[in-house]
């Protein structure tokens, strides 16, 4: 390690590995700071992505490929569902190697990783970020930066450091948590979605398939109720009515922010990142490919700015981002807040409904259109994503 980077990164998630490949790759130096003792490792995920999303960034690889995905099933509270072909191909990861390969990637581009490498704390010149504080192995040490990155997760701490507004309403702090489960025998290229609200109150439980009977189940709702009865409560629930022989063989919990992207995400010296910038999709919670997109966009304006000496380009990251995902994650917002609101009625008259909707027309957008057929203004937003 040298005593001062071009830019600083912390965390190695996706977020942080897509930002120092795209910043390495223009030459500028770059340290990612992981505190974590392995890049990938605890997984707090669910590991679904759309392929046609994430390959702008990494061709597909057996290697971190655990299932194809070619329907979605969507469960009603009385138990009606659908099936819809999902017309292009899904993936559910193995996210433990898709993380490291992304490291890799940002380390043959030239970025040097650390693990075990806890940032506590920023240093400040002047009100401008020029560095980190970080313990690692024992020491406490610094480095200095012209600009850090902060791809720390949902959990993140160090905007707020830099003096940036990073708080969330509790209520859209989804708490999920999730089992990787053995026994779990349901078709393994089919994702599977539960809604009701003795299921998942505003939210909904997820079945992703991950081969030989193994299968991430994982639940978030809404800050507001896992107040009141616990995420795990409502999981363990379901397990047991549903696969009583599951057998968990890891189980995590996490926060996801699922609201807008922060007012702001760059000031001198300092960019914000994928979870840590509430860049998730507000509606699915997915946040691996959106991560990217922000890394990718931050890595390479940051690095821009370096070699420019202009460090006021890093504004122009909120404007980009605003283009590129921003403005959908907003409609997807107003969305959420609709179906939040369903109640169980609603929700079995939307699945009985669409069971009339003729097999080759079932599509996820008229199944949106139906979802959404008494609320005119949230079906505008809806035909805003579509035709996007
Ligand atoms: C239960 C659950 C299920 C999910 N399912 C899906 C899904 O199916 N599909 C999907 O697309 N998304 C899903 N998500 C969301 C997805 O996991 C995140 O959006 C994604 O991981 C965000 O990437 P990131 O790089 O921003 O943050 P993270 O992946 O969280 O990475 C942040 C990194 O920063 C490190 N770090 C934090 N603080 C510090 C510090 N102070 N110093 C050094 N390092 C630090 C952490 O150790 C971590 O490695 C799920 C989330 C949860 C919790």
């Amino acid at each position: 390690m040298l005593p001062e980077y071009d830019i600083v990164i912390v965390g190695a998630g996706p977020a942080g590995s897509v930002a120092a490949k795209y910043a390495a790759e223009k030459g500028v130096s770059v340290l990612v700071c992981e505190k974590d003792r392995e890049v990938g490792i605890p997984v707090r995920c669910g590991e679904a992505v759309r392929r046609n999303s994430f390959i702008q960034f990494v061709q597909p690889d057996k290697k971190w490929i655990a299932t194809e995905i070619n329907k979605f099933a969507f469960v009603a509270p009385n138990n009606g569902r659908v099936v819809l072909e999902f017309p292009e191909t899904g993936y559910v990861l193995n996210r433990k190697i898709f993380d490291a390969e992304l490291a890799r990637q940002a380390s043959a581009a030239g970025a040097i990783f650390v693990t075990r490498a806890y940032v506590n704390g920023l240093i400040l010149e002047d009100g401008k970020v020029c560095g980190v504080k970080f313990e690692h192995n024992g020491e406490q040490k610094t480095i200095k930066s012209k600009i850090v990155i902060a791809a720390d997760g949902a959990e993140s701490r160090v905007g707020r450091w830099a003096g940036l507004q990073t708080h969330v309403d509790f209520r859209d702090m989804e708490c999920c948590c999730q089992v990787t489960a053995a026994n779990i025998n349901v078709d393994e290229n089919t994702c599977y979605f539960y809604f009701g609200k003795d299921v998942a109150p505003e939210g909904y439980l997820w079945v992703f398939p991950k081969g030989n009977g193994v299968a991430n189940v994982g639940i978030g709702v809404s800050g507001k109720i896992g107040k009141t009865k616990s995420a795990s409560s409502y999981l363990n629930d379901f397990l047991n009515k549903n696969f009583p022989d599951a057998s968990a063989l890891t189980s995590v919990a996490g926060g996801v922010p699922c609201t807008t992207v922060l007012k702001k995400i760059s000031s001198y010296g300092i960019m914000i990142a994928g979870d840590a910038a509430r860049q998730v999709n507000p509606l699915s919670g997915g946040g691996i490919v959106s991560s990217m997109v922000g890394g990718c966009i931050a890595g390479r304006i940051a690095a821009d700015s370096i070699i420019n000496k202009n460090p006021g380009l890093v504004f122009t990251y909120e404007s980009e981002w605003e283009n590129r995902l921003g403005k959908k994650h907003r409609i997807y917002n107003r969305i959420k807040e609709g179906i939040y609101n369903f109640s169980d009625e609603k929700f079995n008259s939307i699945i009985t409904s669409f069971e009339k909707v003729p097999p080759q027309k079932r599509t996820l957008g008229s199944l949106f259109r139906t979802a959404l057929f008494n609320q005119p203004s949230l079906l505008l937003d809806v035909a805003k994503v579509f035709i996007d």
